[in-house]
Formats: C-alpha cells, sequence, structure tokens
C-alpha cells in the first residue's frame, strides 16, 4: 500500500465501497501515514462525516481517533448506518411539525381571550339573565321531548 493507491481509492474508502481486503489495507495505511490521513480527514470533513475544527487544529490523538471513529462507522451494519441518515430528516421534520402545532395552540388560545372591559361583563351578564329567564319557563322534560325526541 502506496499513498498513490490510498488517494485513487479515498472516495471508495469512504463510501465503504472497497473490498474487505482493500479496506482494512486502507486502514492499516490511514493509521500510518499522517498525510494521508490529513487528506481522508479533510475530505471527510468536505463531506460532512467529520469535525472540521477538530481538523483545522488536530491534536497528537486526532488521528487515533479518528481511525477509531472509522472502525466504529465501517462496523456498522449497512442498515443502522441507513438508519442515522434517515433519521436527521425525521427529526428536522417532526421539530417543523412540533413547532406549527404549538404556535397553532398558542394562537388558538390569544383567539379566546377576550378584554376585560365594562362591555364584556355586561355583555356576560345579559346572557345569563336570557338564559334564566326562558329556561324557567320550560319544563326541562319538554325541553327534552322537543329537541331530543321529537314528541
Ligand atoms: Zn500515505
Amino acid at each position: 500500500m502506496n499513498c498513490e493507491f490510498f488517494k485513487n481509492n479515498i472516495l471508495d474508502f469512504y463510501y465503504n465501497d472497497c473490498n474487505n481486503d482493500t479496506s482494512l489495507k486502507m486502514r492499516e495505511h490511514i493509521a500510518r501515514c499522517h498525510e494521508c490521513a490529513a487528506l481522508y480527514g479533510k475530505m471527510a470533513a468536505v463531506l460532512g462525516s467529520a469535525d472540521p475544527v477538530k481538523e483545522a487544529a488536530p491534536d497528537a490523538f486526532y488521528y487515533t481517533r479518528l481511525s477509531s471513529k472509522m472502525d466504529r462507522v465501517h462496523q456498522m451494519p449497512v442498515y443502522t448506518r441507513w438508519l442515522m441518515q434517515a433519521a436527521k430528516p425525521l427529526l428536522a421534520a417532526s421539530f417543523v411539525i412540533f413547532g406549527v402545532f404549538v404556535g397553532y395552540k398558542i394562537y388558538d388560545k390569544l383567539q379566546q381571550i377576550k378584554p376585560v372591559n365594562a362591555n364584556n361583563i355586561s355583555a356576560d351578564i345579559a346572557e345569563v339573565q336570557l338564559a334564566d329567564e326562558y329556561m324557567l319557563k320550560a319544563d326541562s322534560e319538554e325541553i327534552l321531548n322537543t329537541y331530543f325526541f321529537n314528541e
């Protein structure tokens, strides 16, 4: 394994399209060769899987952590990685739906609030008085028969 071979296969390696033998050799190379590890780090940052802040200022253990992270990602079953990819937009969508729902509830509550003033209070009193006046005249059995049993 030389650097030329590594660079030629770096994209296949990133997308886990190498065969097991090549993949193992690539991992061995990246663990030894800091130049290729840095290249891989930059490429992974551009493709969105590595933290670009860490990549900009690598510490002594950066490449060790990078290769162990890569090992973990590569050891994951395909469906787990697919689920992790699928979970991101789903999570974003559920935040949007939740936000709309909360916004609607707040709007709904604001619509229900009546300002307390003399007009509204006297309107409420008039409504209750009207109800009392008419309800007293009607027998409750008559109301049931009229409105619910159509007799
Ligand atoms: Zn190299």
